[in-house]
């Protein structure tokens, strides 16, 4: 089982400016004060209380953790180390900045219980690092997954589609980038316009437009699918619902949807359903197996898939979950032969 996340939101510390998308405050309505010592194990001991069984996992996340000064950096890490020596937290994990990763660092981390580092890549092509005032480029993005994988630590690499100058080519070019470096796993965002950004001013302007839910759950299928031929899991898609994103004002435009992940998934199922139905007769009443879990999937939101394969081929779909298919592979049963499909081809790089 995984362990359960005791989650602190640190919102821009250490940032070194602003970049043009991001504003942790109005997305994670968290202040940008470190907690204190007495505050980290106050919510760990809340957290192993309400789930005495589960392992935990400290994380921090909404700002740049290795770019903060050392000692704030310790002030959060070091009241950690006896609960991780007592095995009451099993690890910690934090997001930070590609340019601030030395080996020195890494090594700081790795002594300090610091299991997985997550990367806020979001673009692996010059121009939109540009845009998006990242202030580093890519070949920072190698070197720090390289200096944090040489130290033991686990990398996860997060990228954001539709970014200033970003093009869905320019999107699948950095995640095939990304996928060379082997990560653990992927986090996707497609870009939202969140309220007191700079992107927001360009949206207002009209020098900026983001992609629309259908463009962006289109690009994100693609992305999934070469994510799952390289063995790589995409672990989210879009961001997590928040009350504070969820009011009023705070996204402006872009493709954001409470379910975004499930759309892309189904996007994905209903190519692979399309193909199952090559040289099925219309008329044919045919019904779909889906693995453990999959079913949603393959139904579609407001059973559009089945929607959608009636008006494209004529058929009367039918769907039904079969335990003894493996994951990631579905069946098609009609007059004909059974037949299956992956969801991805899977050739795991590590
Ligand atoms: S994207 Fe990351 S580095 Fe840039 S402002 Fe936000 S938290 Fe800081």
């Amino acid at each position: 089982m995984r362990p359960l996340l005791v989650p602190f939101f640190i919102s821009h510390q250490g940032c070194p400016h602003r970049c043009v998308f991001c504003n942790q405050v109005r997305v994670a309505g968290a202040a940008g004060s470190l907690p204190t010592a007495a505050q980290l194990l106050r919510r760990i001991e809340e957290y192993r209380l309400g789930a005495p069984a589960r392992q935990l996992e400290v994380a921090f996340y909404g700002g740049s953790f290795t770019a903060m000064p050392r000692r704030d950096q310790e002030g959060l890490l070091l009241p950690l180390q006896p609960l991780l020596r007592a095995g009451v937290l099993q690890s910690v994990r934090l997001s930070t900045r590609p340019d601030a990763v030395d080996p020195e660092t890494a090594r700081f981390l790795k002594q300090h219980g610091v299991a997985t580092v997550e990367l806020g890549v979001q673009s692996l092509h010059a121009e939109v690092l540009e845009l998006s005032g990242r202030g580093h480029g890519a070949d920072e993005v190698e070197r720090s997954v390289a200096t944090l994988k040489e130290a033991g630590i686990e990398v996860g690499i997060q990228l954001m589609p539709g970014l200033p100058g970003d093009t869905p080519q320019r999107a699948l070019d950095s995640l095939h980038r990304a996928l060379d470096l082997a990560p653990a796993f992927l986090r996707i965002y497609p870009t939202l316009v969140i309220d007191g950004t700079e992107l927001a001013r360009r949206y207002r302007d009209g020098s900026y437009r983001p992609l629309s839910l259908g463009e962006a759950v289109a690009l994100c299928k693609e992305m999934l699918a070469a994510a799952g031929q390289a063995g790589i899991p995409v672990i989210r898609f879009g961001l997590q619902p928040t009350s504070e994103l969820d009011s009023p004002g705070v996204v402006l435009a872009g493709p954001y949807h409470p379910a975004f992940g499930q759309l892309v998934e189904s996007e994905l199922c209903f190519d692979r359903m399309c193909a199952l139905l090559t040289g099925v007769p219309p008329g044919s009443v045919v019904t779909f197996g889906a693995p453990a879990g999959r079913l949603s999937d393959l139904v579609g939101q407001r059973r559009v898939n089945l929607q959608r394969l009636a008006a494209r081929y004529g058929v009367t779909a039918t769907v039904r979950e079969d335990a003894a298919l493996p994951p990631g592979v579905i069946s098609l049963q009609w007059d004909g032969p059974s037949r299956h499909a992956r969801l991805f081809e899977s050739h795991p790089r590590h």
